[in-house]
């Protein structure tokens, strides 16, 4: 055991899997946090179906294992009714951006405080090969031997449109720039997603292509919304482009839990209305 973050459990994946660059990433995070006075134990981990779940078993945190496509949801849930905590999700692309979309559009309009770690592989990993909604045309995976027929999403204009207050991409290939966007993205106060372009090397490996493409974003102003536009859209997630990376976009405003909960935090004055209400209405 190395930290008070480590587990006992056998990390399955497989060797040079960008989730592993995410998995230390996010443990930093947690002890830097954890250093600046949050308690851990206020911290809860959602994580949803396909490799990336794991992720739940390889850090000391309050964790939920939720259902395919359900990451959103549940963390929603536990962020509703317990506001105090830190809410992380942590799903896969087919897992998010397939599956469970409609509820992270939603969490996004309503401008819920959790945060969104997107393991974006572009396939199925767990499944050994599948097409999901980003990978690019003519994607040669196990069921799709001729290549998809299908032009990939943009998540992060499909995340813009929908409201999201705070909009970043990363790589597995730069474990420095993940630590800076991840504590950000959990310190912003309402929705937060960070797209990682986390690279399978078993059934996706990109690595060597997004090395060619990618940079970080310097001269750049994320509360100007055209100009996160302009950046968001030059990488369509299908043809060669330069693909930014960093905060893209960002905006405050009221969170979902500041325009309808009432009572905020402290449980027993919730657990008292609970009971007034069932008593006047059961
Ligand atoms: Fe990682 Fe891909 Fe292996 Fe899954 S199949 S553990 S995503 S390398
Ligand atoms: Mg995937």
């Amino acid at each position: 055991m190395g930290n008070k973050l480590d587990t006992y459990a056998t990390n399955t994946w497989c060797p040079g899997c960008g989730n592993f660059a995410i998995l230390a990433a996010i443990k930093s995070v947690f002890l830097s946090l954890a250093q600046e006075g949050l308690p851990l134990e206020n911290v809860v981990l959602v994580s949803g179906i396909g490799c990336h779940g794991k992720i739940a078993d390889y850090i000391n945190v309050n964790s939920f294992y939720s259902l395919h496509g359900r990451v959103v949801p549940a963390a929603s849930a536990i962020k509703i009714s317990r506001p105090g905590l830190k809410v992380i999700g942590f799903a896969g692309d087919g897992d998010c951006y397939g599956e469970g979309l409609e509820h992270l559009i939603f969490a996004a309009k309503r401008n819920i405080d959790i945060t969104m770690i997107v393991h974006n592989n572009r396939v199925y990993g767990l499944t050994t090969g599948q097409y999901t909604p980003t990978s690019p045309l003519n994607f040669k995976g196990r069921s799709t031997p001729g290549g998809t027929k299908e032009l990939p999403l943009n998540p992060l204009e499909l995340m813009l449109a929908s409201g999201a207050g705070f909009i970043s991409r990363g790589t597995s290939h730069g474990i420095e720039l993940l630590k800076r966007l991840f504590k950000e993205a959990i310190l912003h106060k309402g929705f937060s997603l960070v797209d990682v372009l986390q690279v399978c090397v078993t059934y996706y490996n990109m690595y060597e292509y997004y090395d060619k493409r990618v940079y970080e974003l310097t001269d750049h102003n994320p509360e100007d919304y055209q100009q996160a536009v302009a950046k968001i859209r030059e990488w369509d997630y299908n043809q060669d482009a330069r693909i930014a990376l960093g905060l893209l976009y960002k905006k405050q405003a009221p969170t979902f839990e500041d325009n309808f909960l009432y009572p905020p935090a402290d449980p027993a004055v919730r657990n008292d209305l609970v009971k007034r209400i069932l008593e006047k209405t059961v």
